[in-house]
């Protein structure tokens, strides 16, 4: 078939991703997006421009060369393209299902001034499924360099953690991944619900860091046993990551937030997530929501994803209340219309003031409408109430889901590690040095929460950083390699 030209490539509409029906996907934790097959692919990424500028990396925060992956996939070049990611993603099939693409890569593409941009999430995902079930396994990894015999211990299992560890290991390092709970992946699993991210495909992406030769022990509170400090001083690590994500949740301060049925989203899709608390039998169950209204607290993809769990749980109706707009809502465009077309009812300009109830049992939600002001420090609107403008919602569980803040355990226990009022770790975002010598940290708990990607990026600059310390320490040599086994 004849080459595309610019034009033509120009009014190709884009390819829509197949999608579960919303009646079919309501009650169920099967993955929503079905994603691309390789026509579909093929025919999304013929779309691409293969711009002379490919402004779409600059959207990217780890640098992967979008152009040319997109180019590959236009030629059915599968492998070709899943090469290219994964020099600069170690996380590519997370990626692709849940970065905002939206405000970086596929935001910054040109097509989008005049169409709708290319499907770069999309086309990612498919590369990486594609290539992990072809090979019936993870991606095999390329090949590490020589062994420095220096050792890194990384501490939290999520894609910062994640990032820095593959990164050091294709670097020739020795790395051992601390976790504090039995499962790896961070928020990846703990978080992010089964029907946006299969947990299999985290695993699979752990999985190829193993074959990279990647250690990891699991229920492993860093800061309590062993800390930071001991792994420096007894245990002969020459440098230490910190990725221990922001995991301790922020609740609104009103009053009832001890009524049974009160729930932080962390706990609610911790419990749901890692521990199968959806089976009655369960050791740990969260309360029986079957035809029970559901209210949730927030505008994020935090509260998205506690809504529609708690939707799939049976809850009935399932009310998100979010004290700004819709345009202010920090969740991903995409997975608010899935939680619409799957019955979540949406308010916005609404917040809590109180958790109401009876003999210790949450039973309603007292509001108040808002208004927005001027900006605030976020930039966003600021939210005022609205004088005289109360409401109740009915409500036999809340799940708040307003933010979260660095748990406080490891920092605690680490002296002359600062850390700033909001408790996230100082931290130098171009090196990811911290004010400790040897301790560099990145992600949620430098930044509070945010995205995977970011994590990701922040993984990676402390990874370049310690791979730089640590030959700058020792020359390295392929007779040094051998002995160091
Ligand atoms: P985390 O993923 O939080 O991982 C930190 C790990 O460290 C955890 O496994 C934790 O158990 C472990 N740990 C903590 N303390 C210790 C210790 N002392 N010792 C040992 N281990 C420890 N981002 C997106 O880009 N797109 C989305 O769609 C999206 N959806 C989200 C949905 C939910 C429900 C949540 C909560 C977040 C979501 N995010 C999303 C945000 C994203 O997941 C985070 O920004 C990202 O996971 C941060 O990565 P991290 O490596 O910094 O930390
Ligand atoms: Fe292709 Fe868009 Fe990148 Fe241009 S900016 S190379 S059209 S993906």
């Amino acid at each position: 078939m004849a080459e595309r030209t610019k034009r033509e490539r120009m009014k190709m509409d884009r390819t829509p991703v197949p999608t579960r029906d919303p009646h079919d996907r309501r009650r169920d934790f099967e993955e929503v997006t079905i994603g691309y097959t390789s026509g579909l692919a093929v025919l999304e990424a013929s779309r691409c421009l293969n711009c002379a500028r490919p402004v779409c990396i600059d959207g990217c925060p780890v640098g992967v060369r979008i152009d040319e992956f997109v180019r590959l996939v236009a030629e059915g070049d599968i492998a070709g393209a899943a090469s290219v990611i994964s020099e600069d993603n170690v996380l590519p099939a997370v990626c692709g299902r849940v970065c905002p693409q939206e405000l970086q890569c596929e935001g910054a593409c040109v097509l989008g001034k005049k169409q709708r941009p290319i499907a770069i999430g999309h086309l990612e995902r498919f590369v990486a499924d594609h290539e992990r079930e072809r090979a019936l396994g993870p991606l095999q990894p390329p090949p590490s360099a020589s062994r420095t015999g220096r050792r890194v211990a990384i501490v939290g299992s999520g894609p910062s953690g994640l990032a820095c560890a593959g990164d050091l290991a294709r670097a020739g390092h020795d790395v051992v991944v601390f976790e504090a709970l039995h499962e790896l992946g961070g928020v990846l699993v703990y978080g992010i619900p089964e029907f946006r991210l299969p947990k299999d495909i985290v695993r699979a992406e752990v999985r190829s860091l193993e074959l990279l030769g990647v250690e990891f022990v699991t229920d492993a509170l860093v800061g309590v046993s062993p800390t930071v400090r001991e792994l420096l001083d007894d245990e002969g690590f020459d440098a230490v990551f910190v990725g221990t994500g922001a995991g301790l949740p922020r609740f609104p301060g009103v009053p009832g937030e001890d009524l049974i049925g009160v729930y932080s989203a962390n706990e609610f899709l911790t419990r749901v997530n890692l521990m199968h608390a959806s089976d009655p039998d369960a050791r740990t169950p969260v309360y029986d929501i079957a035809d029970r209204p559901v209210v949730v607290i927030g505008g994020g993809n935090t509260a998205v994803d506690a809504a529609r769990t708690a939707l799939r749980l049976g809850g009935s109706p399932v009310t998100m209340l979010y004290r700004r707009s819709e345009s202010e809502m920090p969740a991903r465009r995409a997975e608010v219309e899935h939680a619409r077309e799957e019955g979540v009812e949406i308010r916005h300009l609404v917040a809590p003031t109180a958790f109401e109830g009876d003999d210790g049992w949450l039973g309603s939600v007292s509001t108040i409408s808002m208004e927005l002001g001027e900006p605030d420090a976020s930039g966003r609107r600021r939210p005022i109430p609205i004088p005289g403008s109360k409401g109740s919602v009915p409500a036999d569980v809340a799940i708040v889901a307003i933010g979260n803040a660095p748990n406080p355990i490891l920092s605690g226990t680490t002296s002359g590690l600062d850390v700033s009022d909001r408790g996230t770790i100082v931290v130098d975002p171009a090196t990811g040095e911290t004010s400790l010598e040897g301790v560099y940290a990145g992600g949620d708990v430098a930044t509070g929460g945010a995205t995977v990607i970011l994590a990701l990026a922040a993984g990676r600059t402390a990874a370049a950083t310690i791979d730089r310390k640590l030959r700058a320490e020792v020359r390295v040599s392929p007779v040094a390699s051998e002995h160091s086994g």
